[in-house]
């Protein structure tokens, strides 16, 4: 049997101008993560977010391995905030199902890889906060530009990854160069997770979980499933965590 690796999803609301449907709210995730997943050996399922902990539950007792794509900010009521003007488009129903769905997916301990928003989301579960804006909050601090116009396979900027972290044994690097598509970033650390890379500017672009329970934690801050092409290292994030979720779904085989 193969992992099964949820995939998290946004609501969009859209319409079809061919099939002059009117306008309806729709599940949504890039077909990449889904790819990534898939290429990896795992099997990928989308996860429409769903009101109430007894889904979230449910789901969470069926997955081997979470997948935390990118989209949307976060709800700084999450960490504690009010919302300042910078801060962006929220969906409530996304946030609400991601944080419960953590809840239940840290306790069992299933493989968690966060991209982008995910690894934002991740930090947030386990305690930590984000800035909501880097331009506005982030102060003394020359930024790069962490957002691109080019397409989304080219890198923006450079990272550098700890020598001797998780994350660097599994692309075999600790000089990359990443794509960047965001405007908020990992501020206070959640206990337990680890800065692992950063770009020139101090954001933080990776993190990853330590502790004794050798949990799989582990998020970027670029779009590695649109990098997949690029080169190995990029594919090597996603074989690590369905590997990974493998594991996992033997343990609990043999439970
Ligand atoms: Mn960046």
């Amino acid at each position: 049997m193969a992992p099964l690796i949820g995939v998290t999803a946004t609501l969009k609301e859209d319409g079809d101008a061919v099939a002059e449907r009117p306008l309806g709210r729709y599940v949504r995730t890039d077909f990449d993560y889904v790819d990534g997943v898939a290429e990896a050996g795992g099997v990928p399922v989308i996860l429409p977010p769903l009101a109430g902990s007894l889904a979230a539950e449910t789901i969470a007792g069926t997955l081997d391995g979470l997948l935390l794509s990118g989209g949307s900010d976060l709800h700084p009521s999450y960490y504690g905030q009010e919302p300042i003007p910078e801060l962006n488009v929220t969906v409530p129903e996304r946030d609400a199902f991601e944080m419960e769905l953590l809840k239940h997916v840290l306790l069992r301990g299933i493989p968690i890889f966060g991209i982008c928003r995910g690894m934002q989301v991740l930090n947030v579960a386990l305690g930590g906060t984000l800035y909501q804006d880097l331009s506005s909050q982030m102060e003394g601090v020359v930024l790069l530009g962490h957002r691109q116009e080019t397409p989304k396979w080219q890198p923006k900027h450079e990272v550098e990854v700890n020598a001797g972290s998780q994350i660097a044994g599994i692309m075999g690097s600790s000089e990359l160069k990443v794509n960047s598509y965001h405007h908020q970033a990992v501020r206070d650390l959640a206990p337990g997770l680890v800065t692992v890379a950063h770009s020139p500017d101090g954001v933080a672009e990776a993190v990853e979980y330590r502790d004794l329970s050798e949990r799989w934690i582990l998020g970027v801050q670029w779009h590695a499933e649109a990098m997949r092409t690029s080169g190995p290292e990029h594919r090597n994030l996603f074989s690590a965590h369905v590997e990974a979720a493998e594991h996992h779904a033997l343990r609990r085989a043999a439970a």
